[in-house]
């Protein structure tokens, strides 16, 4: 029988295959009395010293330059004075070798956590030294991926840079981790192998080896046991390349834009989407300790808008804080971040960074032969929407809107129509925020699920607001890249859907297969569904 795990989509694509969990980290033996403490600190600075050495050479060998500067800065961790230092104290207060660098390394992990967003996202790289120095310390050989004799899925807790570096695409096929989040090294890495990968995805380490498992790097959907015919072939779905019109139309022609949602023009993969309808300029900033100037970021948005002459493209501006931390943006420590200053939000401290952006999207637009328009992440307000709008028509860019994430923004849904020129409902925040519930928590999946009647009702009113005020209503939340999803949006009165190119394909022919009434009618089944079952069970007739 098959189970479903849900974690968090971080790197699109769907895979196939059986699951291999990475080894577990060695362990420390009970310690022993420290009667040379001389030898006992050389054998730590070996220790050291070769973890240092082994990440500094796959940083060297490394291909991709995101791997190579993950590994710098890992290196650069081993390397690091405070390391030693801390290590010569514990070994001389009496502790073994390997029990010492873990000591040393664990105080550091908990400063980092203690530090919480992109710092706490970089905990798994001090694991990894600890788990290395610790490995050699005692002999055994460092911590590698499994070696099955196959392709395969892999399991892990989370994926160190140098675990992370190693992912041959012909060796692994996808990955799933119970823990990180869509900027962990795990998430990061994956996206540059173009490896499906799950993030947060509680229960893939119950899951034994050898199990076949289908991974969805769009939806975040694990399914354990396989929905396959036994003995089925370990695959990867590629990018189904189309020729000609790329556009969505149901049966009848009714025409749905088909979009993609990318981080950066490495992830714009022509012939697939129709444009771009979420272009997460945050992903471009991730590693910038200080705020992009205005002619940096006129430069990288024009690569994108570069690629996509003549298309439609919808950049959102910054969305920092929460799950999606930006070391430039960083906040005093906030009880409670995703109901604090995140998306829009960070304008009413540093209405600066905004300005800047909009400016440098404006730059770029100017420059470049693509449809540019621009909207806001976290809009709440009326008077939000409103003051976004009239920064972004000042700079020139004429074509402005709001993405609906939270309840109060779809509930005013037709005011919010009256200040932008169209709405973006993102489905991920809109989940979170409507049923209280964190989107990165495998445990409330049953919550987060998009099928859930309230949120399907509140995708309603947005789409009932479009129609009332003739202004289109896209999706852009991951939902979009579900099938049978995307013909519910459709009936529901969605003019546009964004996703992972990947997803694409299958939505368009899902789409292709119904008609407009179809559609509407599976729409208006689902809304009257009691749960997320029956609302599925209703488009799926
Ligand atoms: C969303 O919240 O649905 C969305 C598309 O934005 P992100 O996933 O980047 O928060
Ligand atoms: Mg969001």
């Amino acid at each position: 029988m098959t189970e479903v795990l849900r974690g968090l989509g971080a790197s699109a694509g769907v895979a196939t295959g059986p699951a291999y969990r990475l080894a577990d980290p060695p362990r420390l033996p009970p310690p022993h009395p420290v009667t040379d403490p001389d030898a006992e600190l050389d054998r730590a600075y070996a220790a050291i010293d070769a973890v240092c050495r082994d990440i500094g050479e796959r940083a060297a060998a490394a291909a991709e330059p995101t791997t190579a500067e993950i590994l710098r800065v890992q290196a650069a961790l081993a390397g690091d004075r405070t390391l030693r230092d801390g290590v010569a104290m514990a070994v001389r207060a009496g502790h073994p070798a390997p029990h010492a660098v873990a000591a040393v390394l664990a105080e550091h992990r908990s400063a980092l956590l203690a530090a919480g967003g992109l710092l706490a996202a970089r905990a798994a790289d001090l694991d990894d030294l600890r788990d290395r120095a610790v490995a050699h310390c005692l002999g055994l050989p460092m911590p590698a991926l499994p070696d099955p004799g196959h392709p395969f899925v892999l399991l892990a807790v989370d994926l160190s840079p140098a675990d992370a570096a190693m992912l041959d695409p012909s060796r692994v096929l996808a990955v799933v981790t119970s823990a990180g989040s869509f900027v962990s090294h795990t998430a990061i890495l994956a996206r540059a192998r173009g490896l499906p990968t799950v993030v947060a995805c509680a229960g893939a380490l119950d899951i034994r080896d050898g199990t076949p498992v289908t991974v969805d790097g769009a939806t975040g959907r694990v399914a354990v046991g396989a929905d396959e015919p036994a003995g089925a072939a370990p695959r990867r779905s590629r990018i189904e390349a189309v020729t000609g019109d790329l556009r969505g139309r149901t049966a009848d022609g009714h025409p749905v834009a088909l979009l993609a949602n990318i981080g950066g023009v490495a992830e714009w993969t022509g012939g697939t989407a129709e444009g771009v309808g979420l272009f997460r300029t945050e992903m471009l900033f991730q590693h910038h300790i200080d705020a992009p100037t205005e002619a940096e970021q006129t430069a990288a948005y024009a690569e994108v808008f570069r690629a996509l002459p003549d298309c439609p493209v919808i950049v959102r501006t910054l969305d920092a804080g929460a799950d999606k931390p930006l070391p430039f943006l960083r906040e005093d420590h906030e009880p409670n971040p995703a109901l604090g200053i995140r998306g829009l939000r960070v304008a009413r401290r540093r209405e600066d960074i905004l300005r800047t952006q909009i400016a440098a999207i404006a730059a770029a637009a100017a420059g470049c032969r693509a449809r540019v328009s621009v909207m806001a992440p976290m809009v709440t307000t009326v008077a939000e929407a409103a003051q976004f709008a009239a920064l972004c028509r000042d700079a020139g860019l004429p074509t402005v809107g709001a993405m609906v994430e939270v309840p109060a923004a779809a509930v005013r849904a037709v005011e919010i129509l009256q200040v932008v020129d169209f709405l973006s409902v993102g489905t991920n925040d809109l989940s979170q925020y409507t049923f209280a519930a964190d989107r990165r928590s495998g445990e409330l999946s049953d919550l987060l699920d998009p099928w859930q009647p309230a949120l399907l009702s509140l995708v309603a009113l947005c789409a009932a607001a479009g129609a009332a005020v003739g202004r289109p209503v896209g999706v852009c939340g991951e939902a979009a890249a579900d099938p049978d999803f995307a013909v519910l949006l459709v009936g529901l009165g969605v003019s546009s859907l964004s996703m992972a190119p990947p997803a694409v394909p299958a939505v368009r022919a899902a789409l292709a297969a119904r008609t407009l009434d179809d559609c509407r009618r599976a729409a208006q089944a689902a809304l009257a569904a009691r749960d997320p079952a029956a609302a599925r069970a209703a488009v799926r007739l």
